[in-house]
């Protein structure tokens, strides 16, 4: 059997007027109206500590939405159990069967749950109407549909076969289970991350980060509906320091599944090879990390597309992805119009809460991200001319965690702020001389210990190909005359090396062969 080939879910556009922004608006208005009471979900379960997080908004942070229940080492340790239960059910269900559960939680979200998930991450993760369409609709659906696609393609790869002996290669899931840590600043990498392993015949522990838990929840909710057996999939929200201890000092811990800080990838690693003696298998370690991502403009470049580029690919939900252009490397001949351009656009960019449509830019997600970057901003001051603002600069957290698109301008390549990932709207910008193109190549590779994603601008055919030579190591996602941000599942597999992980390409077969452990069986007639 094979399923239906996918195809890219369309971005709705949200014009005003239009029947989305309607049924988006009365879900916002929805979910305003009322506080939630966020349970953990156990083997289908719900289940409340009665230890409470509040939720608010990080752009309007006198609303309460509502409360999550903190989880314990014991939810650690149930959901671990309820996983390991449901394993060997799952494990032996057929392919058709697991893969339909996904596809129908995919057509959930396409349709009837749209607006109610793309109001939980604009509301909980402080993403404007388009920035959450792109994020927990479009993508976690396309992730879901052409993760069916890839894995229907891996299971059908078989070894030779010879007359009077048969080979094949049963692909089994891993023996054990697998935790899934997951971010803030992607609903739909909340979404992948479980999804995933789970769709191999995994069975799964998922901690999202106490920002993400509104939206993870919903799709939690979505995965039931979809029919996702018990114990397959558990999301439980204890400290970061409790899951990891616990799940990961379990002798069945097969994988971990991670997006988040280098430091805390690191420690992960740490962990599981003191622990190695412990366990059955060796565990697979899958994950995506920081970045430092780069544009580089070529003094060919056409202005209006290194303007547009660096706009939207720093600034864009708040400079908050792994992905955001956060150090721009401009030509002398062309630097002071890219500056002045790109100042003026930044000034159209309205800042404010989610619910209103025009605005552009909202808050950062939270007071430790709101006082980094209002540091890193301050210390510009103390640069002794290192460094200046040139435009923004200003921050306020009266009513939401708001800091203002800004530029630093600096004249030393290595320049703090040109080398530590700040995520947040914050861009650096540094001018080159421009006949010497080639030898700055060495600075934007060396700058920084990231490599997920960089853009390069050129109009000029031979020099793209020397720049993306010479950058051959410095983006696991390189982007020539475009933003460095928005990979689309099917068509930009992402993922980096170096401090930026793994780079086992989520949404594509990169990925699930991770999550799988074939059996070779060799039959004699
Ligand atoms: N895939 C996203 C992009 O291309 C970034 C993911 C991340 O921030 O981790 O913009």
């Amino acid at each position: 059997f094979s399923f239906a080939e996918p195809k890219n879910e369309p971005v709705l556009n949200y014009a005003p007027g239009s029947a989305e922004r309607k049924a988006l608006q009365a879900a916002i208005a929805e979910a305003k109206s009322q506080q939630r009471d966020i349970p953990m979900y156990i083997n289908n379960q719900e289940v409340r500590s009665g230890e409470k997080m509040e939720i608010r908004p990080p752009h309007e942070t006198a609303h309460l939405l509502g409360h999550f229940h903190v989880g314990t080492e014991t939810h650690v340790k149930d959901a671990i159990k309820a996983a390991l239960e449901a394993r060997e059910a799952w494990a032996a269900t057929s392919w058709e069967h697991r893969a339909n559960v996904f596809l129908k939680a995919a057509e959930l979200l396409a349709g009837k749950y749209r607006w109610k998930m793309n109001a939980a991450t604009m509301l909980g993760q402080s993403k404007n109407a388009y920035q959450a369409e792109i994020d927990s609709a479009c993508e976690l659906i396309d992730f879901l549909r052409f993760n069916v696609h890839y894995l229907t393609e891996i299971y059908k790869q078989q070894p030779l076969s010879s007359p009077g002996v048969h080979n094949r290669l049963e692909y089994r899931p891993l023996e054990g289970f697998v935790l899934a840590i997951t971010p803030f600043n992607f609903t739909a990498i909340g979404g992948n991350l479980p999804t995933a392993p789970a769709m191999c015949g995994n069975v799964v522990v998922w901690k999202p980060a106490n920002t993400q838990v509104y939206s993870a929840s919903v799709f939690m909710e979505i995965l039931i509906e979809a029919g996702l057996p018990a114990g397959v999939i558990n999301l439980v929200y204890p400290p970061g320091a409790v899951i990891g201890d616990v799940s990961m000092a379990h002798p069945d811990f097969a994988g971990v599944h991670f997006t988040g800080s280098t430091g805390v990838f690191q420690t992960i690693w740490k962990t599981i090879g003191t622990n190695l003696p412990t366990y059955k298998s060796f565990p697979r370690i899958v994950g995506e990390t920081g970045g430092k991502d780069f544009v580089f403009v070529h003094p060919t470049a056409q202005v209006d597309a290194v303007v547009a580029g660096l706009a939207r690919g720093a600034f864009e939900y708040q400079g908050q992805k792994c992905s955001a252009a956060s150090r721009a490397y401009l030509p002398s001949n062309i630097a002071a119009e890219i500056k002045d351009k790109l100042i003026a656009e930044l000034k159209t960019m309205k800042m404010g809460i989610v619910d209103d449509f025009t605005n552009f830019i909202n808050a950062v997600i939270d007071e430790r991200s709101f006082d980094k970057l209002a540091k890193y901003i301050d210390n510009v001051a103390n640069s002794n001319g290192k460094a200046k603002i040139i435009t923004g600069g200003k921050y306020d957290k009266s009513k939401g965690w708001y800091i203002e698109p800004t530029i630093i301008e600096t004249n030393d390549p290595s320049y703090v702020t040109m080398c530590e990932e700040l995520f947040g709207p914050v861009l650096t910008i540094y001018t080159y001389e421009a006949d010497k193109w080639e030898e700055t190549l060495t600075v934007v590779d060396q700058t920084s210990p990231y490599a997920l994603t960089g853009a390069i601008f050129s109009q000029d055919r031979h020099t793209i190909e020397t720049m993306t030579k010479k950058l051959v190591n410095a983006a696991g996602n390189f982007y020539i005359n475009d933003k460095p941000t928005g990979a689309v599942v099917g068509q930009q597999p992402f993922g980096g090396a170096r401090a930026s992980g793994t780079n086992d390409k989520a949404g594509s077969a990169l990925n699930l062969y991770r999550w799988l452990s074939a059996r070779t069986i060799k039959e004699t007639q």
